[in-house]
């Protein structure tokens, strides 16, 4: 069956320098080899656009292998089972992994890169596991709990407030009986965190100081500042501590695209001040306790007192300016790719 399938991939053509450029992509067509004993093919339907991406594209050590020149771009995603010569899998199973940026993915269903598993479609909406019940939605519950170790009645700030990882820290916070307050770009996404998300205050970096935003919300300082941006937002909360506090560095979008050196905080002798530390984190060291994440957060969908936003873009083909809205701030919730019909 598999042999007549084209399969359209997405892949690197350069590394970019900047923001990526549509010369860094070459689209390509092959077709789906047979299946082997133990192999699956998987139709995508969704793919999940990340920050991420931007960072594997380059050459370099990190905590993730660079994708190599005319590799097919990774990227997480949801598929359904097409063929399968797999016990693990049927036919009609709906799945999530590391499927790359390309209609189809074949290959062993054990691939411990592509972490093939099985996904429920009658749950919740599929697009909701690559948000919040999928890698974004991971990063948030570990970095703030295990990191970030909220108590409540802390004041907790997460920059990036209404992307993927943003919405889904504040809430959880929430949960935990902290004070949230935001930092978002624009209006729109700071009245979405506080209206519907139940965030305690949001503040909009594009049109008011940060400075004094976190003056107003955060009177008795921030206990835990969730890091998504880095650059200017990082100083302006280092400025801002409480004593004791912990910086979760999760990301810093606003330096991605740098062609000049990152930018580093110059405020750091506020940890000593106030005897605060900053730690990094990677979300696949919480792998072996996704199941917990899942479980906690499905029950409060389900309770209706937890929400996740996604914002899709259709078509395989839209892929290389897709990616770019993360940059610019176009996306408004969780930035997903819809590669096929469900
Ligand atoms: P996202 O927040 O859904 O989308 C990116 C958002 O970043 C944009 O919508 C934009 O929102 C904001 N942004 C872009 N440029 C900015 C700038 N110069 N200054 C301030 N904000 C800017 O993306 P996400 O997937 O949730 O990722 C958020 C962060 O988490 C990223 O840094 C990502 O790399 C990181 N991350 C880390 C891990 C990990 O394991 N450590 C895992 C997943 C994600 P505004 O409109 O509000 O500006």
């Amino acid at each position: 069956m598999s042999e007549s399938i084209t399969n359209k991939q997405v892949r690197l053509a350069a590394r970019p320098v900047g923001l990526p450029k549509q010369s860094d992509w070459k689209f390509t067509s092959a077709t789906v080899p047979d299946l082997k004993e133990g192999e699956v093919l998987i139709k995508s339907l969704y793919l999940s656009l990340d920050p991420a991406m931007r960072g594997w594209m380059n050459e370099g050590r990190s905590y993730i292998r660079p994708v190599a020149i005319d590799e097919v771009m990774r990227a997480g995603g949801i598929g359904k089972v097409v063929a399968s010569r797999s016990p693990r899998f049927a036919v009609g199973d709906h799945v999530a992994g590391t499927l790359g940026v390309q209609e189809y993915w074949s290959g062993p269903a054990d691939d411990r890169e592509v972490a093939l598993h099985k996904i429920d479609p009658a749950a919740v909406p599929l697009p909701k596991y690559l948000n919040a019940l999928g890698m974004p939605g991971m990063t948030a519950y570990f970095g703030l709990l295990e990191i970030g170790m909220p108590r409540a009645g802390e004041t907790v700030v997460v920059s990036g407030a209404a992307g993927a990882v943003g919405q889904t820290v504040g809430q959880v916070a929430k949960h935990k009986g902290c004070r949230v307050v935001g930092i978002a770009g624009g209006k729109e996404k700071c009245d979405f965190v506080v209206n519907e998300l139940g965030f305690d205050a949001c503040i909009d970096y594009k049109n008011e100081s940060v400075r004094e935003g976190l003056k107003k919300h955060c009177p008795k300082g921030v206990d835990i500042y969730f890091d998504n941006v880095g650059g200017e937002i990082l100083d302006d909360v280092l400025a801002k501590l409480a004593m004791k506090a912990r910086i979760v560095i999760c990301g810093a979008i606003s330096q991605y695209n740098n062609t000049t050196p990152v930018r580093g905080p110059a405020n750091y002798m506020s940890l000593l001040v106030n005897r605060a530390r900053m730690e990094g984190m990677v979300v696949f060291d919480y792998a072996d306790r996704y199941h917990v994440a899942v479980a906690e957060m499905s029950q409060w969908m389900k309770e209706g007192s937890f929400r996740s936003r996604e914002d899709i873009v259709q078509g395989l083909e839209k892929f290389p300016e897709a990616l770019l809205m993360l940059f610019e701030g176009k996306n408004f919730g969780k930035l997903v790719l819809q590669v096929a019909a469900e």
